[in-house]
């Protein structure tokens, strides 16, 4: 499957699932608009590692909490790399707290980042994706869009709207040649992870590598991370025509989280 001329903004893409969905689409052979934040020599490496014959990079320094630089990024897409066909919506932000401690500028900033921003990078897009006919909406939400767990108020309910928002655009879109789906990971090791394990073994004064297996195992029968590339996949397969008529599903990567 070639994606050749088509071109994929990829939110979050500085590392971890975002980074993997980057080289997926790249390999594709998809012009890829990187965003995310990091030094700039680190992302001047992933811009060469991703370019290719065929293949232009380039990089939106976007702050997503931000509506106008959201746009700013859509914008750019099509005027350095000729379109907004493929949007991936992964960038996203995790605090864990109870309710009654829950800070509010991390409630504001996680349903800025984990669900509005899709909203406007969405409102933005669609124009560009009808005038071609052709579109893929792919919106990274989580095992946390299907159930909730303890201390992750915002984050639970950010992902619950985001796949809520993913089917809504799936069905406006339904008849202009656009798809719109969720992928709901389970458990995958990056960096949003690796802080949660040593924050969990700092708390409970344990190790990290036996943090990252209780962690596996409260939550998924499947006792293995999905990785950056697994989720690339996915969304290779989403972005291919064997997919066009998928649409407005939520689909699980979870080790099983989610089937108990
Ligand atoms: P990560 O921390 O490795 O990457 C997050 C990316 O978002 C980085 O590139 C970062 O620079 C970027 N980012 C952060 N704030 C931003 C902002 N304001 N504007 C623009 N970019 C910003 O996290 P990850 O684990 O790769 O998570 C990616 C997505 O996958 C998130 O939406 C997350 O909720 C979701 N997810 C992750 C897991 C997991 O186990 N890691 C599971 C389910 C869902």
């Amino acid at each position: 499957m070639s994606l050749t001329g088509k071109t994929a903004i990829v939110t979050g893409s500085t590392s971890g699932i975002g980074l993997g969905i980057a080289r997926k689409l790249a390999a594709g052979g998809a012009n890829i608009l990187l965003n995310g934040f990091g030094d700039a020599a680190a992302i001047s490496a992933i811009k060469a590692e991703l370019s290719a014959p065929g293949v232009r990079v380039a990089y939106s320094s976007a702050d997503l909490t931000k509506p106008e630089q959201v746009r700013a990024m859509v914008a750019q897409a099509v005027s350095e790399l000729g379109g907004a066909d493929i949007l991936v919506n992964n960038a996203g932000i995790q605090h864990v707290a109870a309710i009654e401690d829950f800070p509010e500028d991390k409630w504001d900033a996680i349903i800025a980042l984990n669900l509005s921003a899709t909203f406007h990078a969405v409102k933005a897009a669609v124009p560009a994706m009808k005038a071609k006919g052709w579109g893929r909406v792919i919106n990274i939400a989580s095992a946390h869009g299907l159930v909730g767990s303890a201390h992750k108020a915002a984050y639970v309910a950010a992902k619950h709207g985001l796949i809520g928002l993913t089917k809504v655009i799936a069905i406006e879109t339904a008849n202009e040649g656009i798809t719109a789906n969720s992928i709901c990971p389970g458990w995958v090791l990056t960096p949003l992870v690796e802080k949660q394990i040593a924050d969990r073994a700092q708390a409970n004064g344990t190790t990290v590598e036996g943090e990252r297996t209780a962690l596996l195992s409260e939550k998924q029968p499947m006792h293995r991370f999905s990785t950056p590339d697994n989720l690339g996949d996915l969304v290779l397969f989403l972005a291919s025509d064997a997919a066009a008529s998928i649409t407005g599903a939520a689909l699980s990567m979870d080790g099983g989280w989610t089937a108990q």
